[in-house]
C-alpha cells in the first residue's frame, strides 16, 4: 500500500518494552501506553526523517518534535513510523508525494485520498489504531471518508502546530484519524489545548471528549446544508449521506435545511489564497537551510536549479500561481477579493449555526477514484475537496464518519460544528457510528490476513509473541535489505 514513508521499527519495540514492562509491573499507565500511533511526514519528529513527501526535503532529520508529538510521547504512544503524502499536503490522492503513491486497502487500483492517505491507509488496514493527519482543505476528512474510518479536523486554533511544516498557515490544522469517534476523541484530547510555542493556539478550556461522547442527540438541531447537494454529487454518495441525515433524524435528532450561497466560491477562494500562503512559505527551501542542494558556481542558479530539481509538478504549480496572484496590480484584484469572499463564507457558516447546532453535508463529491484518474487534470483534483474547503475557510471542526460501502467503496458522513465545539461533533458522530454497523467493516485483504495467520494471542506470552513477529518479520526481508538493516542483522 506504501501507508509509510519510514518506519521506526527498532525505537517503536524500544518504546513499546517499555510500556510492557511498565504494565507488568501494574504502574499507572497514561491514556495512550503502549498504542501504535503513524504521523503524517510533515509533522517533525527526532530521530526519524521529516520529508514532506519532498525530493528537496529527502532525509532532513528535524532537530526537535512537534508539540503534537512531544504530547503523544508524554501520553505514552508509540510512534511507529511515518506516512505518505501530497507533497507538502498538496493535493487529494497522495499521488502528487515525490516518493510514489499510496494505495486504498479497499481497492489497491483506487486512491486512498489526500493528502493524508498514507495515515488513512494505516489505520484502515489496521497497521496502527491511530493516526495524526493535517487539513488544509480536506486532507483529514477527505482520505478519512476514502477509506472508512473516522477523521476530524478541529477547530482553526485548538491544537498547536508547533512543528508542523507550513502549507497555507492561515488554513492549516491537525487532528486525529482512528477507526471509531471514541478512539478519535481520545487523540484529540491529548492533542488539544493552547501551546505558548505556538500563538495561533488558543487557550479555551479542552472538554473531556472521551466522557462527553454518550449524550446522543436527541433534540440537536442538525441543518442538511442545500447547496452540497446539487451537481457534480455522486449519486450513490448522496443516497447514503441522505440515508444518514434520516438515521440521525430517526435518532431524535431535529433535521433542517440551511443555505450557504458563497459555497460555489469556496474552491477559487482556497486555490488563491492556499497558493499564495504557500508560495511564500516555501520560499524557504533554496538549497541553503534545508534538504537537497544542487551545488553550481553561483548563487542564483544553485537555487534556481535545487528548487527546479526538488520540487514536483503540482508544488511549482501551486508557488506559480501564488506568486502570481500576490504580484503588484494583482493582489487587489485576487488576494484581497480571496479574503473577502472568505469572509463571507465564514459569516454565512456563523449565521446557519445560529439556528442549528451541526451542518451536515457529504464529505466528497464521488467515492474513491483510479490512481491516474485525475493527475492530469488539475482541476478535477480539486474538486475532489469542494466539501470539505469551506470549513477550513470558516476555520470551523468537521469531522468525517462512514456512512455507506456502495459497490463496496467507503462514503463519508460531514458534520461540521461551531467554532470549539468539537464536542458535539463528535457526539452526533458516535451516535450514528454505534448505531450503524459501517465502523464494522474491514477492507477484503485485512479480512483475508486475519483469516490466514493462526491468532497470536491463544495462551502464549506477549513476549513470546513479540519474537515471533520479529522472526515473521526478518523472513520477510526484501530482496536487498536497506543498509541500516543490514548493520543490524550482523550486530544480532
Ligand atoms: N486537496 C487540497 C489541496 O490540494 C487540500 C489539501 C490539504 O488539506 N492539505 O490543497
Amino acid at each position: 500500500m506504501h501507508a509509510f514513508l519510514h518506519v521506526d521499527r527498532e525505537g517503536a519495540l524500544r518504546a513499546a518494552r517499555e510500556w510492557d514492562g511498565r504494565y507488568a509491573r501494574g504502574d499507572a499507565l497514561p491514556p495512550l501506553a503502549g498504542l501504535p500511533v503513524a504521523v503524517k511526514d510533515i509533522i517533525c519528529t527526532t530521530g526519524m526523517p521529516t520529508t514532506c513527501g519532498s525530493r528537496i526535503l529527502a532525509g532532513w532529520v528535524p532537530p526537535y518534535d512537534a508539540t503534537v508529538v512531544s504530547r503523544l510521547r508524554d501520553a505514552g504512544a508509540v510512534i511507529v513510523g511515518k506516512t505518505n503524502l501530497d507533497e507538502f499536503a498538496m493535493g487529494s490522492s497522495t499521488e502528487n508525494s515525490g516518493f510514489g503513491p499510496t494505495r486504498n486497502p479497499w481497492d489497491l487500483e483506487r486512491v486512498p485520498g489526500g493528502s493524508s492517505g498514507g495515515s488513512a491507509a494505516a489505520v484502515a488496514a489496521g497497521m496502527a489504531p491511530l493516526a495524526l493527519g493535517t487539513d488544509t482543505g480536506g486532507s483529514i476528512r477527505q482520505p478519512a471518508g476514502f477509506t472508512g474510518i473516522v477523521g476530524m479536523k478541529p477547530t482553526y486554533g485548538r491544537i498547536s502546530r508547533y512543528g508542523l511544516v507550513a502549507f497555507a498557515s492561515s488554513l492549516d490544522q491537525i487532528g486525529p484519524m482512528a477507526r471509531t469517534v471514541s478512539d478519535a476523541a481520545l487523540l484529540l484530547h491529548v492533542l488539544a489545548g493552547r501551546d505558548p510555542k505556538d500563538s495561533t493556539s488558543v487557550d479555551l478550556p479542552v472538554d473531556n471528549y472521551p466522557a462527553a461522547l454518550s449524550r446522543g442527540v436527541q433534540g440537536l438541531r442538525i441543518g442538511i446544508a442545500r447547496e452540497a447537494f446539487g451537481q457534480g454529487l455522486q449519486r450513490e454518495v448522496r443516497a447514503a449521506v441522505q440515508a444518514a441525515a434520516t438515521h440521525l433524524g430517526g435518532l431524535g435528532a431535529v433535521l433542517t435545511e440551511v443555505s450557504l450561497p458563497s459555497l460555489p466560491y469556496a474552491l477559487p477562494t482556497y486555490y488563491l489564497l492556499a497558493t499564495s500562503e504557500a508560495s511564500a512559505n516555501l520560499a524557504r527551501y533554496d538549497g541553503v537551510q534545508y534538504g537537497l542542494r544542487v551545488p553550481t558556481d553561483d548563487l542564483f542558479t544553485m537555487y534556481t536549479r535545487t528548487r527546479r530539481q526538488g520540487f514536483g509538478n503540482e508544488v511549482k504549480r501551486r508557488i506559480m500561481l501564488g506568486t502570481y496572484a500576490l504580484s503588484a496590480g494583482y493582489y487587489e484584484g485576487f488576494f484581497l477579493k480571496a479574503q473577502r469572499v472568505r469572509t463571507l463564507i465564514r459569516q454565512e457558516f456563523l449565521r446557519a449555526l445560529e439556528g442549528v447546532d451541526l451542518v451536515l453535508m457529504p464529505v466528497s463529491p464521488t467515492v474513491p477514484f483510479r490512481l491516474g484518474e485525475k493527475v492530469d487534470d488539475p482541476l478535477q483534483m480539486y474538486l475532489a475537496d469542494i466539501y470539505t474547503i469551506p470549513v477550513n475557510l470558516a476555520g470551523l471542526p468537521g469531522i468525517s464518519v462512514p456512512c455507506g460501502f456502495p459497490g463496496g467503496l467507503p462514503v463519508g458522513l460531514q458534520l461540521i460544528g461551531k467554532p470549539f465545539d468539537e464536542t458535539t461533533v463528535l457526539r452526533a458522530a458516535h451516535a450514528y457510528e454505534q448505531t450503524t454497523e459501517w465502523h464494522t467493516r474491514r477492507p477484503p485483504i485485512v479480512e483475508k490476513r486475519e483469516r490466514g495467520i493462526p491468532h497470536a494471542d491463544s495462551g502464549r506470552s506477549a513476549g513470546t509473541r513479540e519474537r515471533e513477529t520479529e522472526k515473521r518479520g526478518s523472513a520477510r526481508t526484501r530482496k536487498r535489505p536497506s543498509r541500516k538493516f543490514r548493520k543490524t542483522r550482523t550486530r544480532k
